[in-house]
């Protein structure tokens, strides 16, 4: 199969997520900020995973980079344009669900309520789990190296920077709620005795 269908396919996919993205952060700037937390890293996190994405348009648009491919068949290729849907669906159900809440840095608004329904009812982080099963997808779509090591790297170091003082300022700010949240979800993946309950308070 010819790459070319690869990469409309790939090109397709993450227009969606741009779009999403563009959609819910339409009236980002309009809350009030009561809470920042480590601002300049957190910017320089964001902008770091934007620069990953630049050997992924290299691969879209041009051929230059078509030489470092992994020898995935067809079939294990097409599988990864089934994770990066996957991941597309839990990163709208994500932004759905958090709605005015989303930041792209760690901050508490006005107002800032917690979230615990939709997929946060089952995890903490569900628009993190959403970027790295896409960025899975994307590696094993695209079946290059340069592709994937550019997407995942700042994605992983995003996450691991990031999660430990997200929770700190979120128990901060909401003490015992966000504690008996922490109890009942996981991190990226459920707690099995979530899954397992129908209903626990
Ligand atoms: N870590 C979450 C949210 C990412 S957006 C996820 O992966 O889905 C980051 C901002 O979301 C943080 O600055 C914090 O203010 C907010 N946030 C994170 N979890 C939240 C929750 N359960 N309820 C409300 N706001 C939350």
């Amino acid at each position: 199969m010819h790459e070319v269908q690869f990469k409309i396919a790939l090109a397709a996919l993450l227009v969606v997520d741009a779009g999403v993205r563009l959609y819910y952060q339409r009236s980002y700037r309009e809350f009030k900020r009561v809470v920042v937390r480590h601002e300049r890293r957190e910017k320089l996190l964001y902008y770091l995973v934007g620069l990953g994405i630049i050997p992924l348009l290299f691969y879209l648009f041009t051929s230059l980079i078509d030489g470092f491919s992994v020898p995935f068949t067809n079939e294990i290729r097409w599988l990864g344009a089934g994770i990066i849907t996957t991941g597309n669906l839990l990163f709208v159900w994500s932004h759905k669900s958090l709605g005015k809440e989303w930041s792209p840095v760690l901050e508490i608004r006005k107002g800032h309520t917690l979230i615990t329904e939709g997929p946060y009812r089952f995890i903490r982080h569900p628009m993190y789990a959403a970027i790295i099963l896409i960025g899975i997808g994307v590696s094993v779509l695209s079946a290059n190296w340069i592709v994937s090591l550019s997407y995942m790297l700042p994605v992983i170091c995003m996450y691991l920077v990031r999660v430990s003082d997200e929770e700190k300022m979120m128990t901060e700010y909401f003490g015992n709620d966000y504690r008996e949240y922490v109890k009942r979800t996981g991190k990226l993946v459920p707690k099995l005795s979530i899954l397992m309950h129908k209903k626990r308070t």
